[in-house]
């Protein structure tokens, strides 16, 4: 998960303050100080550190804080405002051209993501907008390159126009858009080459893909796992090619967080998505305030509920809800809500989406193996059906017979009774609006 380092530090920073009732201009002083540290560790721009902390400086000086009963709030609030603003404020959707078809084209460097990235916003486009996407294979360098989309396309069931590896990529994009006409597509998404770096050799094959293509957005690809060097590769294309976007990619596996937190400053051009995994599902809308928020660790509430509503069965989740506000939520339902949320990806990443959970010390390191999910199963189906429905009975000698039955010790079906009780009771405090005492639900 991204910004583990950056949230941690920026947590500690501010928390100091929180012991303060009123603060001084020296105490704002050293919290800009370490600010700017935990924002240099986690790779940002040395620029974009240096307006930030001014900026958030100035405001925190002001009577704002000084005079607040609850300054580290305000600075938080600030922080979280100019966070915002560095990544752009506002999500910028994507171009759609007056007539058909929207024309993207794919640029970014060899390995940074491109071609799965196009496979994704294909997906994407149909999924959201019934759009009949064609894709258009136009690397012809890299060995596989080709395949790989044809692959892509299977899967996603969008059809691929390829000519091989012999015609020239100008050449390909002209017949492919001549098709994608004639068919009717509504979106042409161009894959083209990647090098190992910005050369001029590349970028002026991409100039001409771009004078004849004509294209609504050019998205440049970057990998959010090298750091400053993504931002370097976005300048270079970004001065050759004036693109219109960014997607970001690998932020699963970026823990640092300084791309993402620079990019938008240093070239102007936004960050349009964000790729969380290998998936084709993994591509996201880049919301700088939902980020922000994440990065500060006060969760990103906005988008669990969103991937809730795209992997939820809305039927059941309605149920589950009529039973949280009854308090009638009993085993099956444990064991239906572990299934649901199994599907919404790994655990330990959406847990840590829920406000106040990024940073919590118990969640270190937290890694939900889908094994101990089985086990979960393997207790619940050894009770009998009253047992599951009301759980009040499970009294210790039933608790043993359970415990044989799934062939888990005794100590693992107590555990898991009590964390059963623990979600309840936070499902009854979610259901009325209220989100703390979340923590409970760990088990710990
Ligand atoms: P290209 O050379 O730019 O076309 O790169 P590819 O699309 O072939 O991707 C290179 C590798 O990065 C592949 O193994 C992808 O599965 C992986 N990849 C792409 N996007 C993401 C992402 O958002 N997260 C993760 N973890 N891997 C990704």
């Amino acid at each position: 998960m991204a910004f583990e380092g950056l949230t941690e530090r920026l947590q500690n920073a501010i928390g100091k303050l929180r012991r303060k009732g009123k603060v001084s201009e020296t105490d704002v002083k050293e919290v800009m100080r370490e600010i700017r540290l935990a924002l240099l560790e986690a790779d940002v721009n040395f620029q974009v550190v240096k307006d930030f902390v001014k900026t958030v400086r100035q405001r925190a000086v002001g009577a704002e804080v000084l005079e607040s009963l609850t300054p580290a709030q305000q600075i938080v609030k600030i922080v979280n405002d100019e966070l915002t603003k560095v990544m752009g404020e506002e999500a910028v959707t994507l171009e759609k051209a007056p007539k058909i078809p929207t024309i993207i084209m794919m640029v970014g460097l060899q390995g940074a993501g491109k071609t799965t990235t196009l496979g994704k916003l294909a997906l994407k486009l149909k999924k959201e907008q019934n759009a009949r996407p064609l894709l258009i294979a136009g690397d012809i360098y890299r060995p596989a390159a080709i395949d790989q989309l044809k692959i892509i396309g299977q899967n996603i069931d969008v059809p691929v126009f390829s000519l091989g590896t012999d015609i020239s990529p100008v050449e390909i994009v002209r017949q492919g858009l001549i098709q994608a006409k004639e068919k009717k597509n509504d979106y042409v998404l161009i894959d083209t080459a990647g090098r190992l770096q910005v050369d001029e050799k590349l970028m002026n094959e991409l100039s001409e893909i771009k004078q004849l293509a004509e294209p609504n957005e050019i998205l440049l690809t970057v990998d959010a796992m090298t750091g400053q060097n993504a931002v370097e590769v976005a300048k270079g294309f970004n001065e050759q090619l004036n693109v219109t976007g960014v997607v970001l990619t690998k932020l699963d596996g970026d823990t640092r967080g300084g791309a993402a937190l620079s990019i938008r400053a240093v070239t102007g051009k936004p960050i349009k998505f964000i790729g969380q995994g290998e998936k084709m599902t993994d591509l996201d809308v880049f919301y700088p305030d939902r980020m922000s928020s994440r990065i500060l660790g006060m969760g990103d509430m906005l988008t669990l509920i969103e991937k809730a509503q795209q992997d939820f069965d809305q039927k059941k989740a309605t149920e589950m809800q009529e039973k949280m506000r009854e308090n009638t939520f009993d085993f099956n339902d444990f064991i239906d809500q572990m299934a649901q949320v199994q599907k919404m990806g790994p655990m330990e990443d959406i847990i840590k989406m829920i406000p106040g959970m990024a940073n919590n010390p118990a969640l270190k390191n937290l890694k939900v193996d889908p094994k101990d999910i089985e086990h979960l199963k393997a207790i619940v189906f050894s009770m009998t059906e009253k047992e599951r429905e009301d759980p009040d009975l499970l009294n210790p000698s039933r608790r043993r017979r359970i415990a044989a039955g799934s062939g888990r010790p005794v100590q693992d079906v107590n555990r898991m009774i009590k964390q059963f009780n623990q979600m309840k009771k936070m499902m009854g405090k979610v259901s009325k609006g209220n989100f703390s005492g979340m923590e409970g639900m760990l088990g710990n």
